[in-house]
């Protein structure tokens, strides 16, 4: 399984549009993060986890021809407002699988209406095959995935397990039971969004605690504002087997 980060920024991604923080001014590329998304490939499926504002410029970036589907772990902007971008994927292959919870999908259809009528519909206007997933396993092609619940602050989120790889972002209280879904995994992103305390994202230090508890080989933090300061330092810091995430960065499972 290869897996890329398409993105591991937060909300307004780094930089922030105007700021001059020096880690939104840094020549780093590493300090460059778009909005979060992964890339995950196994035998010949492609899916995607999220599909935030910047969708088209990484399916753009990793050349990406075909997606299998798109799995969402919330409806926050930053994770969905790119959906209308599916449709170059949409004129080539049909409609496209996604995959939410009940909540998200109702979210989706009203935000993007026009994409989910039945009824005089705009030609162009991409479409796609809902999947109403429940906190219980699913397939993709031939793969068991495994949701993993959190929580955003009151919202509950999904994070995924497929086989030895686990992604959860956007959480700030998780429930053990949850936990032991992902324990020992091989390798697990789990987003770290500053030093300072926040009310809906896990900061650093509880990522690392969420890490302890979770066990994996490696670990690597995503959703990253400008505030967690510049890449290379921050880096540094951190125990050897957890990294920071980087836009770009493929791992092999
Ligand atoms: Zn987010
Ligand atoms: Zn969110």
């Amino acid at each position: 399984m290869k897996v890329t980060f398409l993105g591991t920024g937060t909300s307004q991604g780094i930089p922030v549009i105007g700021s001059n923080h020096p880690v939104c001014l840094s020549s780093d590329f590493k300090d460059k993060r778009l909005r979060v998304s992964v890339l995950i490939e196994w035998d010949n499926y492609i899916y995607v986890v999220d599909c935030g504002p910047d969708f088209r410029q990484q399916m753009l970036k990793v050349n990406c021809k075909k997606i299998d589907g798109i799995l969402f772990t919330h409806e926050h902007a930053d994770h969905t407002a790119g959906l209308d971008d599916i449709r170059p994927f949409f004129y080539r292959q049909g409609n496209i699988p996604i995959y939410a919870k009940k909540r998200v999908l109702k979210s989706l259809r009203r935000r993007f209406d026009y994409i989910f009528t039945e009824e005089n519909k705009y030609p162009g206007a991409p479409s796609v095959e809902q999947h109403k997933i429940k906190n219980k396993p699913f397939t993709l092609g031939n793969l068991e995935i495994v949701p993993v619940k959190g929580y955003h602050n009151q919202l509950s989120v999904y994070g995924f397990k497929f086989n030895d790889f686990a992604y959860l972002t956007d959480i700030k209280t998780i429930e053990n039971e949850e936990i032991e879904k992902i324990r020992g995994v091989k390798v697990l992103v789990i987003n770290a969004l500053r030093y300072k305390p926040h009310e809906s994202h896990f900061n650093l230090e509880e990522a690392l605690d969420f890490i302890n508890k979770v066990n994996p080989d490696t670990a690597y933090l995503t959703h990253i504002s400008h505030l967690l300061g510049f890449h290379e330092e921050v880096q540094s810091t951190l125990p050897k087997n957890v990294f920071l995430a980087y836009d770009n960065l493929q791992i092999t499972i």
